[in-house]
């Protein structure tokens, strides 16, 4: 308000003071006097004000004349003016709308639209980072697999976009199932992005799937090194990877290697069964019975096994039951309260031929926790102690339809495995195997409901007839549990 008040005032003050100059002008006397060409003009003071105006008017008319003519001729040569940045901002304008609207468009799940939309802003932007990057991902959301690759192909020839070109064909590999060409990409992309870490997971399954230890344990230290693993996940998950090496390096048959890397994944995890009972192995194979001894009792304590027992019996292989007994003493005084140390006992009392003291280590089990070897152990207890033949077939019955007891158990799928091994047979997860008992199987509720009345009821020559017809596991696992001390 003030402001256009001040406008008016001044416009007044200037008309007022333009018509002061040009009455002074005029009452002034004597003029200007021009010469061209042979005429004269003369003009009043006033006439050669207005002519000096329209001569600087017709000057800064030229000069912005010759400035277009300028630019219009550099246009026409290709070269960056006032006009070509005109038509440029208008293209980049829809451009930019063109991928917004892609990008909502693959937000909303409209792969198709996207793809659409990314080659109309390709046409319009020259940014083939953005373009190429949607257009991918349009791709891939309409199922257009090899557009996708093209675009990703696209993306590799760019510093600043190549790990993205790279991820986006190794999760293509995968899906695939190309594993060794995903393993080489992943390879690619762990050394571009180091701390990536859905980068280091994938070449991690991916070189445990291919038994490549040694890269696995190089990509477990960058997990640690990157902070994508805590210190304890890390040390179990390397100890878990040493024993495979040592696996590897054992079935190669280069001892001392092997060896080693078994007593380095021991001292690693010491509570990883199969790696205290390779280091035992090897100790014993080193004339170290002390240091084998030692890594078993460690590793029963952390968590009883079969495999540990069988180890450790294996330290003096050929000594009586009684003196087994006594050895055995080191690992029975830990986790005496384990089912497995029971059992380990009652065997060890089994084979010693002292039947009432093997019932006493046995204790509650066949009521408490009664799995197929308990029930076995009992039928053996009796027999030992004369008990008739209906008695021990009875025990025996019970043992063909109770649980199994523990078995190496992936956390991740609960498929069972025979052996431990580092990677899940059935999801490929790493080190998800825990031995611990399995949810009850179909086979062992078809057996308890078939098997009872037939076997029970057998006679001798029939027996063997029913047994067959029983999951070839189970009898193996029956028969292992018979004799595991023992031999
Ligand atoms: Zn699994």
């Amino acid at each position: 308000m003030l402001w256009s008040l001040i406008k008016i005032f001044l416009f007044f003050a200037l008309i007022a003071g333009a018509s002061f100059g040009a009455l002074e002008l005029l009452a002034l006397e004597g003029g200007i006097r021009i010469a061209i060409a042979g005429q004269e003009y003369s003009l009043t003071p006033l006439q050669a004000v207005i002519a000096l105006v329209l001569l600087v008017i017709a000057v800064w008319l030229f000069l912005k004349l010759m400035g277009l003519l300028l630019a219009t001729f550099r246009f026409l040569n290709g070269d960056e003016t006032a006009i070509s940045r005109y038509f440029d901002r208008n293209r980049e304008r829809k451009g930019f709308q063109a991928l917004a609207d892609g990008m909502l468009a693959l937000a909303s799940g409209e792969g198709r639209l996207a793809m659409a939309k990314a080659a109309r802003a390709n046409k319009y932007l020259d940014r083939p980072d953005l373009t190429d990057l949607l257009t991918a991902q349009a791709a891939e959301m309409a199922g257009d697999k090899g557009k996708a690759e093209e675009a990703y192909k696209r993306l590799l020839t760019e510093d600043r976009t190549r790990f993205v070109g790279v991820r986006g064909i190794m999760k293509q590999r995968l899906a695939a199932g190309d594993t060794d060409k995903a393993l080489a990409l992943a390879k690619t992309a762990f050394a571009l992005k180091p701390a990536h870490e859905e980068t280091q997971d994938v070449l991690l399954r991916l070189q445990a799937q291919g038994a490549d230890w040694k890269g696995a344990r190089e990509t477990l230290k960058a997990k640690l090194k990157h902070g994508s693993l805590p210190r304890d996940v890390h040390k179990r998950r390397d100890a878990v990877l040493a024993l495979s090496e040592a696996k590897g390096v054992l079935s190669e048959d280069s001892g001392i290697d092997g060896q080693e890397r078994a007593i380095e994944a021991n001292k690693l995890s010491p509570d990883l069964i199969p790696a205290a009972v390779m280091a035992a192995k090897s100790y014993i194979e080193q004339g170290k019975p002390k240091y084998a001894a030692r890594v078993i009792s460690k590793a029963w304590a952390a968590r009883p096994h079969p495999d540990l027992a069988g180890a450790f019996a294996e330290i003096v292989p050929d000594e009586t039951p009684d003196k087994r007994i006594k050895r055995f003493r080191a690992l029975t005084k830990t986790n005496p309260n384990d089912p497995e140390t029971k059992m380990l006992l009652a065997e060890l009392n089994i084979a010693a031929e002292n039947f009432p003291d093997a019932r006493r280590a046995l204790g509650d089990l066949v009521e408490t926790q009664a799995d197929a070897r308990a029930l076995t152990i009992m039928a053996a207890v009796e027999r030992g102690e004369g008990a008739s033949d209906t008695v021990v077939k009875g025990w025996l019955a019970r043992a063909l339809s109770a649980p199994r007891g523990p078995q190496w158990v992936c956390d991740n799928c609960q498929h069972i495995h025979a052996e431990w091994t580092p990677t899940c047979d059935n999801c490929r997860a790493l080190d998800t195997l825990s031995w611990k008992r399995p949810p009850q199987s179909e086979v062992q509720a078809l057996s308890s409901a078939a098997m009872l009345p037939l076997i029970v009821g057998a006679v001798e020559d029939k027996s063997d007839e029913a047994v067959a017809e029983i999951d070839d596991a189970e009898i193996v696992d029956m028969n292992a549990a018979d004799g595991q001390v023992n031999s």
